[in-house]
């Protein structure tokens, strides 16, 4: 089991910012075999056997039965899709003026039907437009967020074909930018596994979502980019920073990953039976009871 590094000061930012290119690394020869992935195929069922995600790998973490079941189609999550849209509201607008159009095009249901609001966007979506709008108009944004939008990125981590889409990454190839929305940016979010508070990124891992967006860069592009997380917060009015990973921790993740991984290949294979966490929505519905359990057992 790996160390995890915990940081809370910035002194490993230098290190960070000490960007390393080295061309040698790039492994183009061993991104050609599987088929294209593009944009319209990106978030495939398909696509999703053929390459791992972040996504995926961290729904595999969280219970095994539950994305497996997910995965094969015969299990839907019954949860709000409102975050998720209100996200992609946000991703769009700052990925081309036609993006956001399609996008509002393709939802009608973000337009409100009813009351005194009827004909207007829903206030979700208001507060989605005060995001973009504090962000549109922030200098260091505007200068920060230049370059590619959207970019795919493909490669092999210990074996396994991965992919991943960079909400922005400049033509230097220096550093690649996330947008992430949450409820606030410093809020403090319960991490059962750890036993203690920590940012939303922890507990969402983000962290390990940027260390392999940051290793199918190097493989991509032959360097080492820092990743950025760009966090807007749905508060009236919106907070907003620029945050970066501490280096030791991407490192940790994706030594995590590769650890990880074998187990989680095996389930999506079928040569091991998926571990169920007996808490999550998909356990709940499914679930026999089977044993007593003490009431020490009852609190994570
Ligand atoms: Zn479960």
């Amino acid at each position: 089991m790996l160390q995890m590094p915990i940081r809370t000061n910035k002194e490993s930012q230098n290190k960070q910012n000490d960007l390393n290119i080295n061309q040698s690394q790039t492994k183009k020869s061993q991104i050609s075999s599987k088929a294209k992935l593009t944009s319209r195929n990106y978030y495939s069922n398909r696509m999703d056997w053929q390459y791992e995600s972040p996504t995926w790998f961290k729904k595999f973490m969280a219970c095994e039965a539950e994305a497996l079941a997910e995965m094969k189609g015969e299990w839907k999550p019954k949860r709000d899709p409102t975050a998720l849209l209100v996200g992609n509201y946000l991703h769009s607008y700052f990925q081309s003026r036609y993006a956001h159009r399609k996008f509002k095009a393709q939802h009608p249901e973000i337009i409100s039907t009813r009351g005194a609001t009827k004909g207007q966007l829903k206030k979700e979506y208001q507060m989605a437009d005060a995001m973009i709008k504090t962000l549109r108009t922030d200098p260091m944004f505007k200068e920060f967020y230049q370059g590619k939008k959207e970019v795919i990125v493909r490669g092999e981590i210990g074996g396994v074909m991965w992919k991943g889409k960079l909400d922005c990454l400049p033509t230097n190839h220096k550093y690649f930018a996330d947008l992430k929305t949450t409820m606030g940016i410093n809020k403090r979010f319960y991490l059962p596994d750890e036993r203690r508070y920590g940012s939303f990124i922890e507990a969402y891992n983000y962290s390990l979502q940027m260390a392999v967006y940051q290793e199918l860069v190097r493989q991509q592009y032959g360097v080492q980019a820092v990743p950025v997380i760009i966090a807007v917060s749905k508060q009236d009015p919106p907070d907003k920073a620029a945050v970066s990973i501490p280096q030791d921790l991407l490192d940790y993740w994706l030594e995590r990953v590769k650890e990880l991984q074998p187990r989680i290949e095996a389930v999506k294979n079928g040569q091991e039976k998926p571990h169920r966490c007996e808490h999550c929505e998909y356990c709940r519905a499914t679930k026999h009871l089977q044993q007593i359990i003490s009431l020490y057992d009852l609190i994570e």
